[in-house]
């Protein structure tokens, strides 16, 4: 384990993370979004969505790729003829794909991001709002991109064709970092609804 002097690139104020596990979160000093990688801290860009609700409680931090999931056999032991082609129109084209990055169960991660990939939620970037609670990011791009294959199987898993096989390959861009508008519920966070 590495010890790093956790301290803002920008301002030097030092940095307090709640989450062992943080990979971004934002100065309270500043509002710098920091990275935190082996190699050390860097500052790195958030994309603030616009509020479509006026009030709510922080920003959760989403990772958006572009990307064409290229599916090359599916297998299933039921028939389903809807199910074949909600599946090919699904994944027919280059699409947004969305991984949550901040603490969650790999389940939650999956039912989110698969419900996101079927909705396609448009964000409008806003300006970085000065005073942000920003919800750490947990998850790293490279995690987020695996993360994405669970999201693939648990779309295609749920349609009512009894999926037996799956295989497939998804090309995606560096993802970008998006901070989403939303509301405590409990202890969970909801999305802000977004316009379909
Ligand atoms: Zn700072």
């Amino acid at each position: 384990m590495k010890l790093l002097a956790l301290r803002c690139p920008t301002c030097a104020q030092p940095l307090k993370p709640q989450n062992p596990e943080v990979v971004v979160l934002r100065c309270a000093g500043c509002g710098t979004a920091v990275s935190i990688t082996d190699t050390g801290l860097a500052s790195t860009t958030i994309h603030f969505a616009a509020a479509t609700v006026e009030n709510f409680d922080a920003w959760v931090p989403l990772w958006l790729f572009n990307g064409r999931v290229n599916i090359t056999s599916r297998q299933t032991q039921g028939r389903n003829k809807q199910a074949e082609q909600d599946a090919q129109q699904l994944w027919g084209y280059p699409r947004n794909l969305y991984v949550p990055a901040w603490d969650l169960p790999t389940q939650v991660v999956c039912q989110l991001g698969g419900d996101m990939v079927q909705r396609q939620p448009q964000f409008q970037s806003t300006a970085p709002p000065t005073q942000a609670t920003l919800v750490e990011a947990v998850i790293t791009p490279e995690d987020a991109l695996k993360l994405l294959e669970f999201v693939v199987f648990n779309v295609e898993a749920g349609r009512k064709d009894w999926l037996k096989e799956l295989h497939f390959t998804i090309e995606a861009d560096t993802p970008q970092l998006w901070a989403i508008p939303a509301q405590r519920a409990g202890s969970e966070w909801r999305l802000q609804p977004v316009l379909q």
